[in-house]
């Protein structure tokens, strides 16, 4: 059941002033509004808890991740429910999400388990090499104090209060402060409410975990620039994630901000490929762009092809198939407008529309298709940006040699993907080097929606994909944010981390 209210550090805590939740389906509900003093709550609590919660074992933080797992599946309906109607998201994709969840809490469990992520290195001591001795040198990986959490709102569960980040901060051994998004917080309180009893079940102190909701920004910034705090792991807009990572740059103690924004996942369509898959490229692609109305970082929202016959025909089907989707619920109001304003935008380039759909009315949307010539879009910035939502942009290349040159146009991405044959291997060994300085993850003959979460993923990419382009933020390498390498000088075994003892 919900109550509305922020947990901090064990504690259920009312707020003078309510906010109220907009719901597909007129389910409503109030919940605290975010004071800075419920910050510095959670951040002392958060600071305390890592005296201990940063020297626990690698079983009890595992058997902890476990636990909020295995709680997470007990309120598994009512989260269902409750996503639902905040997000307008269908029920198997949120009892997908949620499965993606738990199962990414287990694997870290498993993975802080196996013990490699602490790239422990040691160099014995040589008191007898000349001209000088060497001293006993051990390094290994430290957890780095509490972390604040900014999840997005395309995915409630996957990349929010139990997501990646959180999942990946307390495996590593750090306390979590999550900045709950105001467009699910009745979701991010079932899910913190999973993590409360697990931290009781568990026996660990209480500000290791704690849920402020939205509803106020100044809640945002004061988290980011809490001296306690010692890194920031954030999902969602470039407009935002921007505007914190200059707040964490600009503090007196300057800390990273592992930001994962957003991306408009170029596909170069290769012309022989193009020419024996023109129906089933065009098809694949409308299907991903208007997967779950396009909301999803990994959309593919620029096709680059060669202009010819085959592109003209590739243009046809992706339009025909794109008019005949359904107008879908976007995740709120205001990304509903926003997505209406990027149409416009697009309207007013060089970019020709293809297809033309009414306008959905509130917070609904329908795709939308443009194509511009390769020429066109280099000269125009607006349409190398995202407009989060169904919009696809065909850019026509004159030759290979061109796909190469927009590929070295392009901004960081979070991904990009080359459609070919073997008769385009000669073309893409030009076009490969170039993607692979663009984004963190380079796939052939797949679309890039849908991101396995495993040990090899990479989830992030040169700005603005990302603000750290040595990061992940999906896959067991993500837990490397939240770490930092100590190098231990002749401390006596007795002192030494009990993960640093032969
Ligand atoms: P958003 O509007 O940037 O919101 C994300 C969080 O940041 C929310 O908690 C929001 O607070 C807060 N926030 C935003 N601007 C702020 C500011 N100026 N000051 C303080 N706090 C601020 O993003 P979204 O709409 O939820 O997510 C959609 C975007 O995320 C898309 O661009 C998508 O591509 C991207 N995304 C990226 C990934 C990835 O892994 N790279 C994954 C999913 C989504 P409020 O609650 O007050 O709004």
């Amino acid at each position: 059941m919900l109550t509305g209210k922020h947990l901090i550090a064990g504690q259920w805590i009312e707020a003078d002033k309510t906010f109220r939740s907009a719901t597909i389906n007129q389910t409503d509900a109030d919940f605290a509004v975010g004071r800075v003093s419920d910050v510095a709550n959670a951040v002392t609590a958060a600071e305390q808890a890592f005296e201990t919660y940063g020297y626990t074992t690698r079983a009890a933080r595992a058997e902890f991740l476990n636990k909020i797992a295995d709680e997470i599946d007990v309120l598994g309906d009512e989260i269902t429910a409750v996503g639902c109607a905040e997000t307008g998201l269908p029920e198997a994709r949120l009892v997908g999400e949620r499965g993606r969840t738990t199962g990414q809490l287990r694997l870290f469990a498993k993975h802080i388990l196996d013990g490699d992520y602490l790239d422990r290195r040691h160099d014995g001591a040589l008191p007898d090499r000349t001209p000088l001795p060497r001293a006993d040198l051990r390094m290994i990986q430290r957890p780095i104090g509490p972390v604040a959490v900014f999840g997005a709102s395309n995915f409630p569960l996957a990349f929010s209060t139990a997501g990646g980040d959180t999942a990946a901060a307390l495996a590593a051994g750090c306390p979590v402060v999550v900045k709950g998004h105001s467009a699910h917080p009745g979701t991010g309180e079932l899910v913190a409410q999973a993590i409360d009893k697990a931290i009781f079940a568990c026996g660990l102190p209480a500000g290791v975990f704690s849920l402020i909701q939205g509803g106020n920004r100044d809640v945002g910034t004061a988290l980011v620039q809490h001296p306690l705090i010692k890194a920031v792991g954030f999902t969602g807009s470039l407009g935002g994630g921007r505007a914190l990572f200059d707040l964490c740059a600009a503090r007196p103690e300057p800390i990273p901000f592992f930001g994962e924004l957003g991306s408009v996942n170029p596909m170069f369509v290769m012309p022989n490929k193009l020419e024996a898959d023109t129906d089933a490229l065009a098809a694949g692609w409308a299907q991903s762009l208007t997967m779950g109305a396009g909301q999803f970082c990994t959309n593919p929202g620029i096709a680059v092809t060669v202009a010819g016959a085959s592109s003209a025909a590739f243009i046809a089907q992706a339009s025909k198939a794109l008019s005949e989707a359904q107008a879908q619920a976007m995740l709120t109001d205001g990304i509903a407008d926003a997505y209406r304003s990027g149409v416009a935008t697009f309207d007013g380039t060089n970019a020709d529309r293809v297809l033309r759909t009414e306008d959905a009315q509130g917070r609904s949307a329908l795709p939308n298709l443009y194509r511009v010539s390769a020429q066109d879009w280099l000269k125009n910035h607006a349409l190398h940006q995202e407009v989060f939502g169904p919009l696809g942009l065909v850019v026509e290349a004159d030759s290979t040699e061109q796909m190469v040159e927009l590929a070295r146009h392009l901004e960081g991405q979070l991904t990009c993907t080359v459609h070919l044959n073997e008769s385009d291997y000669d073309a893409a060994k030009a076009l490969l080097p170039v993607l692979e300085r663009k984004a963190g993850r380079v796939l052939a003959n797949a679309f890039p929606t849908g991101v396995e979460v495993c040990d090899s993923m990479v989830h992030g990419g040169p700005y603005p994909a990302s603000t750290n382009f040595g990061a992940t933020s999906v896959g067991t390498l993500s837990i490397r944010r939240f770490l930092r390498p100590v190098c231990f000088q002749d401390i006596p075994k007795e002192l030494l981390p009990a993960d640093l003892v032969d």
